[in-house]
């Protein structure tokens, strides 16, 4: 049943590394009227504290994706057949001024809920999930599947700022946007600025799972522990590339050594299978720092192995 949805550029007639650059290929739509799922970019890295350049993470995200196949190789899982995607384009950005980078990012963002289409965006730095959730979240709030080395649930930095991409986390918890018993982080590593700097977070109730535990377990067993703090209610997911190890992603502003390989991460993101996604992102893809689009890479399988998910998710709910 693939005839009524959009379909990516046929490989067998315009090759892969031919025409315009866009999500998997797909058509860009205007608007995300009609669509089930609507890929995105946020191409904004006005939260950014050290080396900046994810700003440019959707054009190369958006080149390496034409190494995406049509078909998940081990679920089967055809999105293409199951669910009507489009690459959206961008969200309009500001990238010298924050406060309004935040406002546009929120609108256009709250346009593609309004449509009814499932968010999955490719940042940008991660301050850009917080004026997405302000869109997503804006009825409710959702519980969070958070991949990073980095809690992002600081407080403030440069003499009391409140928005960068060490404080969204802190901050959609404020904001009611996120319910703090329903957050899991996974991956968590590296040095930090303070011996309590996760006191904040486990203090609200979020699951924090350094590396270390999750070398311990392995992905079964941490994947179901997540599923199990998610539940049957909304949940966004949220995934910075930096959570990979550099040898794998070097291409993030932010890199923290001792990460998870790229199969550790395709298996964590299979086991999301069941979990009530309400949107989705891969952020942090820098590619000023990246080696052969390597990162990207990485970038863009994360994003088809949840845009997987996510079109199984649609069709299951279909059916019912
Ligand atoms: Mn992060
Ligand atoms: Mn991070």
């Amino acid at each position: 049943m693939s005839g009524p949805f959009n379909q990516p550029i046929d490989a067998a007639e315009v090759p892969r590394f031919a025409g315009q650059a866009s999500f998997m290929r797909l058509p860009v739509a205007s608007t995300a009227e009609g669509l089930d799922i609507a890929l995105v970019g946020i191409p904004w890295d006005g939260g950014t504290t050290n080396r900046a350049g994810a700003r440019h993470g959707p054009r190369e995200v958006r080149s390496q994706s034409s190494l995406m196949r049509r078909v998940h190789h081990v679920s089967g899982t055809e999105p293409y057949s199951i669910a009507n995607i489009a690459d959206v384009g961008d969200l309009s950005v500001n990238p010298i001024d924050l406060m309004d980078g935040l406002r546009r990012i929120e609108a256009g963002m709250a346009e593609i809920v309004a449509a009814g289409a499932i968010p999955l965006s490719v940042g940008g730095d991660h301050l850009t999930t917080l004026p997405v959730l302000r869109a997503v979240a804006r009825t409710r709030p959702v519980g969070l599947i958070h991949f990073d080395a980095h809690s992002d649930t600081n407080d403030t930095y440069f003499g009391g700022n409140p928005y960068t991409h060490g404080t969204p986390f802190r901050r959609a918890i404020e904001e009611g946007l996120l319910d703090p018993s329903r957050i899991v982080q996974i991956g968590i590593r590296g040095s930090v600025y303070d011996p309590g700097e996760h006191d904040w977070a486990r203090q609200q109730g979020v699951r924090v799972i350094y590396m270390e535990e999750f070398v311990a377990r392995g992905a079964i067993d941490v994947m179901a522990e997540a599923r199990a703090i998610a539940g049957d209610h909304p949940t966004y997911v949220t995934f910075d590339i930096d959570s990979i190890d550099p040898s794998m992603a070097p291409g993030t502003g932010t890199p923290e050594v001792g990460g998870f390989t790229t199969r550790e991460a395709q298996q964590m993101i299979r086991l999301l299978d069941g979990v009530n996604i309400v949107g989705a992102d891969v952020v942090e893809v820098a590619p000023p720092f990246d080696l052969a689009g390597m990162t990207a890479l990485a970038g863009a399988t994360m994003m088809f192995e949840l845009l997987c998910v996510l079109a199984k998710q649609v069709s299951d709910r279909r059916q019912t």
